[in-house]
This record gives C-alpha cells, sequence and structure tokens, in this order.
C-alpha cells in the first residue's frame, strides 16, 4: 500500500519502518495534518495519523477525494477523528486499543519519586559540585495515602506498584475492581473522601465531559496541605490555573505532570528559539516543586515496537481486503490518548 505517515516523529520511525516489514511505500511528514496539508495524502491509499493530527469531517471528504481509504491511529485516542463522517464516506478507521499500559505507570511513579526526592534539583547542583543536602528532605512512601482516581488498566498498575511501597490506597472508579480490593488493599471511596485522606493523589481516566476539571479550586479546597498532584492522563482533568494559586499559597505541594490542557502545539515539539507565550506553563516551569515531561509516559520501547506492530496488522489486513482487528466503530466510546 501507498501510506502517508502524518507527524512522523524520529522516535518512532525506525519501529513503524520494522514493523511494515518492507511490504508497503511509506512517506514520512514531520507536518500534522491539518487544512493545509491534507494535500500531501495525495498517491496515497492510507493515512498514519498521530494524536494531534486534525480528523475533521472536512478534511476527511479531502482526504477521501484524494483516493484514501484506510485511516489507521498510531494511538488509543480518536476524539480526533470525525468517526460518523468516515463511516458515511466508507473510510475505514483502526486504532491502537493497548500499548503498554505499564510505561504510562511506571513513568507516573517516576514522577512521583523525582518530585518527592527532588531529583532534579539534586542533580543539577552536583553538576555545580554543590554536594549540600539543605532543601532536599523528601518523604517515606511507605505508610503514605495514595488516592487513585480511575483505577482502569494504568491506575491498576499503579495501585501495583505503590502497594510495593507500603502505601495505602483509596481508589475512585466508575466500575471498581475488586481485584485491586482483594488484594492490594485498596479501598473505594468518593472523590470528596479521596480528597480529604490522600497524600499523593494521581489521576488515570479518560477526559469526557464529566471529568473535565475534575480536579478545581473545590475539589483542591478539601485536599490536604501539601499534597501531591499527579497526572499523567489528560491535561483537561486539572484547571491548571487553580493548581497554580494552590501552589502558590502552598496548599498544594508537587505537581506532577505529563499533560498539560494547552499542550497542543507544543509538547512534542523543539520550542527552545520561540518565546514561550503560554503564562500558566511558564510559571509552572519555574516552580521548585513542579516536574513537568511533555506526553513521553507512553514513550517505551515496548509501547513503540506494540503501537507500530498494532498499526501494521491494521494496514496488513486492509491491504488483503480484510478487516482489521481493530477498526472503530461509532458505537466504540471516546477513551485513552
Ligand atoms: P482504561 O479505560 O483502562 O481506564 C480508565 C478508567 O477510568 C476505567 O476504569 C473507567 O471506568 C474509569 N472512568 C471513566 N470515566 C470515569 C469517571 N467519570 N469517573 C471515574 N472513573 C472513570 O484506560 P487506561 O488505559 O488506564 O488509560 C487511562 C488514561 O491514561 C487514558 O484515558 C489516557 O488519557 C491516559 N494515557 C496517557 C498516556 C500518556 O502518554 N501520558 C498514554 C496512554 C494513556
Amino acid at each position: 500500500m501507498n501510506i502517508v505517515c502524518y507527524d512522523a516523529h524520529t522516535f518512532e520511525k525506525e519501529f513503524l519502518l520494522n514493523a511494515a516489514a518492507g511490504k508497503h511505500e511509506i512517506r514520512f511528514l514531520k507536518l500534522q495534518l491539518t487544512p493545509e496539508t491534507v494535500d500531501l495524502a495525495h498517491d496515497a491509499e492510507a493515512v498514519l495519523l498521530f494524536v494531534n493530527d486534525e480528523g475533521s469531517a472536512p478534511i476527511l471528504e479531502k482526504l477521501h477525494a484524494l483516493g484514501i481509504r484506510y485511516i489507521a491511529l498510531r494511538s488509543a485516542g480518536y476524539n480526533h477523528i470525525d468517526l460518523a463522517k468516515a463511516k458515511e464516506l466508507g473510510m475505514r478507521v483502526a486504532n491502537v486499543p493497548a500499548y503498554s499500559p505499564y510505561a504510562v505507570a511506571e513513568h507516573t511513579v517516576a514522577l512521583m519519586l523525582a518530585l518527592n526526592r527532588k531529583l532534579a534539583k539534586a542533580h543539577n547542583r552536583i553538576r555545580e559540585s554543590n554536594f549540600s543536602l539543605t532543601g532536599l528532605v523528601g518523604f517515606d512512601m511507605n505508610g503514605k495515602t495514595a488516592g487513585i482516581i480511575g483505577t482502569g488498566k494504568i491506575g491498576a498498575i499503579v495501585a501495583k506498584i505503590l502497594h510495593g511501597f507500603g502505601c495505602k490506597l483509596l481508589g475512585y472508579d466508575l466500575y471498581p475492581n475488586p481485584t485491586l480490593t482483594e488484594h492490594y488493599g485498596l479501598k473505594y471511596v468518593d472523590i470528596p473522601t479521596l480528597c480529604k485522606e490522600s497524600d499523593i493523589i494521581t489521576l488515570h481516566t479518560p477526559l469526557i465531559e464529566s471529568t473535565k476539571y475534575l480536579i478545581n479550586e473545590q475539589t483542591l479546597d478539601l485536599m490536604k496541605t501539601g499534597v501531591m498532584l499527579i497526572n499523567t492522563s489528560r491535561g483537561g482533568l486539572v484547571k491548571t490555573s487553580a493548581v497554580l494559586a494552590g501552589l502558590k499559597s502552598g496548599k498544594v505541594g508537587y505537581f506532577g505532570i505529563d499533560v498539560y490542557e494547552e499542550e497542543k502545539g507544543l509538547f512534542f515539539y523543539d520550542r527552545s528559539n520561540q518565546i514561550l507565550q503560554d503564562e500558566i506553563l511558564a510559571q509552572l516551569m519555574v516552580l521548585p516543586n513542579v516536574l513537568i515531561t511533555s506526553h513521553q509516559a507512553f514513550l517505551t520501547d515496548t509501547a513503540l515496537r506494540n503501537i507500530a506492530e498494532t498499526t501494521f496488522e491494521s494496514i496488513n489486513a486492509w491491504a488483503e481486503g480484510k478487516e482489521s482487528p481493530n477498526e472503530l466503530t461509532l458505537s466504540a466510546k471516546a477513551s485513552a490518548s
């Protein structure tokens, strides 16, 4: 098949080429799919899209007019694709339903540990031959209460890891997982109780209407002073301006994020030669108790291999005139990233 891969990143190319196994012609584009770049998909039958590519109705119509019949998403989430329009046009869309919940869960815990033990500050000091320990006091994870909001694939692994540290576990989910209660002592509670009793709060629900700004002035008010907040799920779960106010007042003791509500156009790219226009992010970046990574929680070799292999599982099926096992239907619920 002739394939155009939009928003291709250096970190994934090798994995995609290996998974394609020389069976397909792939044109890699650094550009995202937008109304301005859609024409670049001419001559292709399929496009590979990433999380920030635009799959709106007008763009799908244009892709269809160019001869594109297949869209393989290199992500689990598909909230950026108009599935109804794709169906109407007879275009097949597939995603990567799961690639490695371990990657995201382990990064979540890495943020907790790095913030707690002030690893970024310590590392910078050592590079300047400053071997002082002043200001580097952390806390034992053992015995602390961790509140996990969303105990699906990723949240459950976070629970298991934190149980290993000796944390007490609280959880909130629409669908409680009895195994976590039975084997790891996780107690399901409501959001106010979780906020009031947790020393660490970590977010693992999808971003949907009911979870937008789950962390806001009211929920922050309920939390312990000095709480550690971690978000590796979706930026929109957190009202960042409210957390910034909480950091300034001391209510929030630590803030670790891999996602940010205004990350589009920033995260994944080198913007070091530009002036950052986002005032909230600029303030967060200089606070000593904030740790930000740019949506890299998924970035392990295992996850990249799984993403590439699942993507080409779909492409290979389509090339043989079959259905892909990862095809999305309109009834599918919007979920991951
Ligand atoms: P999952 O579907 O396995 O788990 C999500 C859990 O959230 C489910 O148990 C579900 O019942 C629960 N949930 C849904 N709506 C809820 C609500 N309103 N209140 C409480 N709980 C609710 O998903 P997952 O694979 O564990 O992924 C979790 C999130 O992680 C994804 O939605 C995605 O946004 C994020 N993610 C981030 C990265 C990254 O690189 N940072 C990578 C993959 C996924």
